[in-house]
């Protein structure tokens, strides 16, 4: 029907699947009534493009696209784009067995989650080093499954692909031959990932087009990848093009990530350029690193030393929040070291007594957060679960304990602290009242508010704001202007934003995050309204302990542990306290919180909140929190996990 209307009005018409959604392209001088052709049984949605590149274009799909690397074992799955950073990393080239091996190693245990090198290299010199060839890609084959992580390689003619595409998991389309169509028409037909260098020449259109191709031929996963243009400017090796990158996120949903290296030229100077592109929106880097940069056979001069590439990723992980992203990492093989866990999710409390649940049932089951669509919680749980994993919504704190515990959810997530507004008591009180309950992981989310109304709405016509009282008091300095505003408190931020959007009041805002205005559809009528841009809210993981084991979920990686969360009393006497914080002390272990609560019941009696850096030897924290527990009362091990930065 949508064809033959858009054939008769002189169209021409072509057809595309990008992941689920059929696309019908058409072009020509015809005339069409836009919203004649949304009626039409079928179509979802009308776009206009202006655009010569209709599939690539933000207009016809204005979600994020989320490429996934890999996923068959052991190469594990790694997804680039949405909130997350992802690294790629490795040799310029591939030299040797050992030299990938080596590298893959290094980089894998520093964070990377792709593994980069070079078989076929075009080299500007024809007597520069070209590469090992296939047997080259062998040798990164093996590199990247005895670490666990897809690979990444340069294809340089559409026959070569066809024989590499067996052994890779992503074809890098290089900047050499970015518009060399014959071969994005070849690569693109084969379905794999792909990474598309921009040309050293090349304008952003003329880029984008040629993610056109390839997504034209018949690939869905494209990854669009900065390196540096050629300008008048000699001292680096190219010009890193900054503005592209938040050029290109608006005009097209693909993921954008940068190439430093190439772009500069100079060890240096890479890292910094590295976190530049995260600042300005990259969905993450490609990087070159080599064991022993003098020895490299091509581009040992910006290749960093494996020690500056781990500091590199340390400073990404600290900047990632800022930006509203997550570092991704994905599990170390075999590290263990968590202490006793359980490798499974736990079954549901009726069957409790059948054993663990199988592995693949921790798929299906949610993960439970407190509140609505859009809350920050749930961005809390997309950041550490997925955007895609199953969650289940709770009307209180208290619930999400209960769902962990019968076995109805996985794992809950629940907010503790945050960094303007302090503790969030009642949790801490539930984790007293749930013995049964651990902490297994933490995340840091950087809360930004935002001033949430009507369409109609603005500052002059509300009269009452919502909000949840965290929201209130992290936005203190803002409201203090609108002492005529009456503030009514909601359950959380979310549902604050939903009563608006099912009201339609133009009296009424709500403060919340931007995802809460963007799934209710709302306005946001003012953006960074918290009194601290430094305003960050810690969520913990927490799942079920059976007897001694705790279920560790698969997305939280088997890094060991560094830091772990107590509780206990100490006795009504002079230096109780003091002793039990010597033990610690004496050990060389940092605090990194300690909170009084009062015990309800026991006026004037308090219980100690404390947060502690684990150290490496992990035998002596064993013994520590055995001889704590002679010195403290009522002593609680709520959890030990991997700390976010
Ligand atoms: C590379 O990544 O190895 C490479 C050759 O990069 P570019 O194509 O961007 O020069
Ligand atoms: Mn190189």
């Amino acid at each position: 029907m949508v064809r033959i209307y858009l054939r008769d009005r002189g169209f021409s018409i072509r057809e595309q699947s990008l992941g689920e959604d059929e696309i019908i392209g058409a072009s020509g001088k015809g005339v069409v009534d836009i919203r004649e052709l949304g009626l039409l049984p079928g179509v979802e949605r009308v776009a206009a493009t202006s655009k010569p590149y209709e599939l690539a274009s933000r207009e016809t799909r204005p979600e994020d696209t989320i490429v996934t690397v890999g996923g068959k074992e052991p190469g594990g799955l790694v997804k680039i784009g949405g909130t997350r950073i992802s690294v790629i990393a490795g040799p310029c080239a591939v030299e040797s067995r050992d030299q990938i091996m080596e590298t893959a190693a290094m980089v894998r245990e520093s964070g990377a989650v792709i593994l980069r090198g070079g078989a076929f290299k075009p080299r500007t010199s024809p007597y520069a080093f070209q590469g090992l060839g296939m047997k080259g890609l062998e040798y990164m084959k093996a590199a990247g499954e005895a670490q666990g992580m897809p690979i990444v390689t340069e294809v340089v003619s559409p026959e070569l692909a066809v024989q590499m595409q067996d052994l890779t998991d992503m074809f890098q389309i290089g900047a050499r031959n970015m518009q060399n169509y014959e071969l994005l028409k070849k690569v693109g037909s084969l379905g794999k990932p792909v990474l598309l260098k921009r040309g050293p020449s090349a304008t952003i259109e003329e880029w984008l087009l040629s993610a056109e191709y390839l997504l034209a031929s018949g690939t869905r996963d494209v990854v669009l990848c900065e390196r540096g243009i050629r300008t008048f400017e000699t001292y680096t090796r190219n010009t890193l093009d900054i503005s592209a990158i938040p050029v290109v996120k608006a005009l097209s949903h693909l993921p954008v990530i940068v190439d430093p290296s190439h772009a500069v030229g100079i060890r240096a100077k890479v890292s910094s350029a590295g976190l530049a592109a995260i600042a300005a929106g990259a969905d993450g880097l490609t990087i070159e690193v080599h064991p022993r940069p003098d020895e490299a056979l091509s581009d040992g001069p910006q290749s960093l030393y494996p020690e500056q590439f781990e500091r590199l990723m340390r400073d990404i992980e600290a900047l990632a929040p800022v930006v509203g992203k997550e570092l991704l990492r994905t599990p170390l093989p075999s590290h263990g070291g968590r202490g006793r866990h359980a490798e499974k999710a736990p079954a549901k409390a009726a069957d409790a007594g059948g054993g663990p649940a199988s592995e693949g049932d921790t798929r299906d089951i949610p993960v439970a957060f407190s509140g609505e669509s859009g809350a920050f919680a749930e961005q809390a749980l997309m950041r550490v679960f997925g955007e895609e994993s199953p969650r289940m919504r709770c009307s209180s704190f208290r619930s999400i304990f209960d769902a962990v515990l019968d076995g109805s959810a996985m794992a809950g997530v629940v907010p503790v602290e945050n960094s303007l507004a302090g503790s969030v008591h009642e949790n801490y009180d539930l984790f007293l009242r749930y013995p049964d309950i651990a902490i297994v992981g933490e995340l840091k989310l950087r809360i930004v508010h935002c001033l949430i109304g009507d369409e109609k709405a603005d500052l002059d016509t509300i009269k009452i704001v919502r909000s949840h009282p965290q929201g209130f008091a992290q936005c203190r300095d803002f409201l203090d202007k609108y002492p005529q505003w009456h503030l009514e408190a909601c359950n959380d931020t979310a549902t604050a934003v939903a009563s608006i959007a099912r009201e339609g009041a133009t009296k009424v805002a709500a403060i919340a995050g931007e995802a809460a205005a963007k799934i209710h559809g709302l306005r946001v009528l003012k953006t960074g309204i918290e009194t601290n841009p430094l305003n960050y809210t810690r969520f913990v993981i927490i799942t079920r302990r059976i007897g001694d084991e705790v279920f560790v979920p698969p997305s939280l990686g088997s890094e060991p542990p560094n830091k772990a969360s107590l509780v206990f009393s100490v006795p009504d006497t002079p230096g109780s306290l003091f002793a039990c914080l010597k033990i610690l002390s004496e050990r060389g272990i940092n605090l990194s919180k300690l909170e009084s609560r009062p015990i309800q019941g026991q006026p004037w009696r308090y219980l100690f909140y404390v947060d502690v850096n684990i150290p490496g030897s992990e035998g002596m924290f064993d013994t520590v929190i055995e001889e704590l527990k002679t010195k403290a009362e009522d002593f609680r091990f709520l959890g030990a996990y991997r700390g976010s930065l």
